[in-house]
């Protein structure tokens, strides 16, 4: 009886999880990784402190919230703080649930799998890119471009947003697109905006008007459209023909509102136009208000039209124009469809043995270290599933 083999193709945070999961189920693992390293969108995420799970993960905060919920089940946020636990990193959450190591450094996350990965004897091989994989007798050949082969009895696929391996291999690929990220707008509402933030709310609405979701939180204008974790996770939901409208005053409902604006354009009808909103927004923003509702700066208070400009805070109409650049986009959606996978072990349909995790697969999650714990929770499962394929295959007990 010889040992069994698991390779792991991408050294991301899925292939890292995979291999110390598929390592500890009594296989010899070797991970197989393109870049230069292993972890570079670990070092690079939640700004370099690694926002690594969230304390209220669940299948609706995900595309596919059906095949996510038996790895959820699983490893919820408490599953994956206890695996990191138990690699010595102790985490915490910041007031909205996002989890973080305590040193604040994504590093630390780093360094504690790759302490792992060394003590469990996994062999960590970088700067080889994977470009087939083929079935052999009792297993799986990977060939690398520089033409190097490795015979391995189960696979872990874990290369990432965009990756087309699996297509290769005769999977189902959904077209990418990226996601968490800015969005593009018209540019004459925002005029003059750029840099600015606001507190608010924002609700994506469709090509027919309808609402689609509504997120709170920090908006960022930019000069090219807005930005900010709020619009992140709204840009999961963008379909051409989109339209956002902004509530500047989310916590006054909109009755009240009308009446607090026409009180206001009462006690405050010495001002104009121009200073009426001084007090209550920011200037900039004001004059952008104002621009929408074709108002002259110089306006005496006594003439404007209150319940129209208290409607227009409430509800400011930006038509959004696209996605933003691909490049600040954290998430990728699209990629192996998970109707070819099993969501209780991560492996193939198609190919008993072969397993995928992360964002290879056409997950994706909310902003907050929900794309993480996919991740790393999906990685765990797909490495515990081949190494017990693996044992099989070789005589070993499953
Ligand atoms: C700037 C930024 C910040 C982010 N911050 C957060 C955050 O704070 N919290 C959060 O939850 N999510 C965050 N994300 C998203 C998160 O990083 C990803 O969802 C997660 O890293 C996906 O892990 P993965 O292992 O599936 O893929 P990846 O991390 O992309 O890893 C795939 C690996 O496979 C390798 N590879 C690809 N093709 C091949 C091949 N053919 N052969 C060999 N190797 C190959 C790649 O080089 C790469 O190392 C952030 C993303 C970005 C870009």
């Amino acid at each position: 009886m010889r040992e069994p083999r698991v390779a792991i193709i991408g050294g991301g945070a899925a292939g890292l999880s995979a291999a110390i999961a598929a390592a500890r189920g009594g296989a010899a693992v070797t991970i197989l990784e393109a870049g230069a390293r292993v972890g570079r969108k670990v070092l690079a995420s939640g700004n370099g402190r690694c926002n690594l799970s969230h304390a209220s993960v669940s299948p609706e905060a995900y595309n596919h919230p059906d095949f996510v919920t038996p790895t959820l089940s699983r490893y919820p946020y408490e599953g994956v703080r206890d695996f990191f636990e138990g690699l010595g990193l102790f985490t915490q959450p910041d007031n909205e649930g996002r989890i973080y190591p305590i040193s604040n450094h994504a590093s630390s996350v780093l360094d504690v799998m790759r302490l792992e990965l060394a003590h469990l004897g996994v062999e960590e091989r970088c700067d080889v890119e994977v470009t087939s994989i083929t079935s052999a007798a009792d297993g799986f050949e990977v060939t690398s471009r520089d033409g190097e082969r490795l015979q391995s009895d189960a696979i872990v696929v874990t290369t990432g947003g965009g990756s087309t391996l699996l297509g290769a291999f005769g999977h189902e690929s959904v077209p990418c697109v990226p996601v968490l990220g800015p969005l593009k707008t018209e540019l004459d509402p925002i005029r003059g905006l750029s840099g600015i933030r606001v507190k608010c709310a924002a609700t994506l609405l469709d090509a027919r008007g309808e609402p689609v979701a509504t997120e709170r939180g920090e908006l960022l204008f930019r000069d090219y459209g807005v930005s900010g974790i709020m619009i992140f996770d709204l840009s999961r939901l963008y379909e051409p023909g989109a339209t956002l409208s902004i509530d500047f005053f989310p916590d006054i409902d909109a009755a009240e509102f009308r009446t607090l604006i026409a009180e206001r354009c009462s006690t405050l009808s010495w001002r104009t136009a121009e200073t009426f909103f001084d007090g209550m927004l920011q200037s900039r923003v004001a004059a952008a208000v104002m621009r929408a509702a074709q108002i002259d700066p110089a306006t005496p208070v006594a003439e404007l039209p209150c319940d129209r400009l208290g409607a227009l805070l409430k509800d400011f109409r930006i038509a959004v124009t696209g996605r933003g650049d691909a490049k600040q986009a954290q998430v990728t959606r699209g990629g192996a469809a998970v109707t070819d996978f099993d969501p209780e072990t991560m492996e193939s349909q198609r190919n008993h043995g072969l397993f995928a995790a992360g964002e290879v697969l056409d997950i994706d999650g909310r902003c907050g270290g929900y794309n993480l714990h996919w991740a790393w929770a999906s990685g765990i499962v797909a490495g515990q599933s081949a190494a017990r394929v693996a044992r099989e295959r070789t005589g070993g007990s499953a």
